[in-house]
């Protein structure tokens, strides 16, 4: 069993802006991904796909977009190169191909994150997972209210004026 602050399910913009946020408070953390960084954008989009916000509102927590075309829309390559070169930013410890099956919350109000590849031991545990586990917190929910649930929302802020519209 390994033992951490906080465990982050989820590699996707949300566990990784979470991700980068505890950096800054110097948080002990592991993101844990079922697939790969950005998966969700690798395999449940279609190709053609492009960004439906423009680049310049491609914002997270310490990270923007700085190429040459602002108001242009990423293509999914590129915007999964975006979300790479954010983890890296960082170097954000990203545990790919961890599947989580199972969480429980022990009496000492430590959770016990179960995985494909072994059991994490957290203080804090961040859900950056969309909607996709629900069934794996079912009883959790039900049993604790002070679980930290991060419930993913549309999280590339958003800026009602583009910067050159602002100046
Ligand atoms: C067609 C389409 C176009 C969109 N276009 C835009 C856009 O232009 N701009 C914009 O801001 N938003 C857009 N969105 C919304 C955007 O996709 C979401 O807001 C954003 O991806 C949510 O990020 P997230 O990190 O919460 O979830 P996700 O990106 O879904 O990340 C969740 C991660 O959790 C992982 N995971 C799931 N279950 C487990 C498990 N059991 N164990 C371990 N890991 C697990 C997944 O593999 C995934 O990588 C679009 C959405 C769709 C469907």
């Amino acid at each position: 069993m390994k033992h951490v602050n906080t465990v982050i399910i989820g590699g996707g913009t949300a566990g990784l802006s979470m991700g980068r946020c505890l950096v800054e408070h110097s948080v002990d953390h592991v993101i844990l991904e079922r697939g790969q960084i950005a998966e969700r954008w690798r395999s449940e989009r279609w190709h053609s796909l492009r960004m439906l916000t423009p680049n310049w509102q491609s914002r997270l927590p310490h990270w923007q977009y700085t190429g040459t075309d602002p108001d242009g829309f990423m293509t999914m390559s590129e915007f999964i190169d975006h979300l790479e070169a954010y983890a890296e930013s960082y170097d954000a410890p990203v545990e790919t191909g961890t599947t989580v099956t199972d969480v429980q919350k022990r009496s000492d109000g430590r959770f016990v994150v179960t995985t494909n590849r072994g059991i994490w031991m957290a203080t804090n545990l961040v859900v950056a997972t969309e909607f996709s586990i629900c069934h794996v917190f079912r009883n959790l929910l039900r049993m604790c209210r002070r679980i930290s649930l991060k419930l993913s929302r549309p999280n590339i802020a958003i800026q009602r004026k583009s910067p050159k519209e602002a100046s």
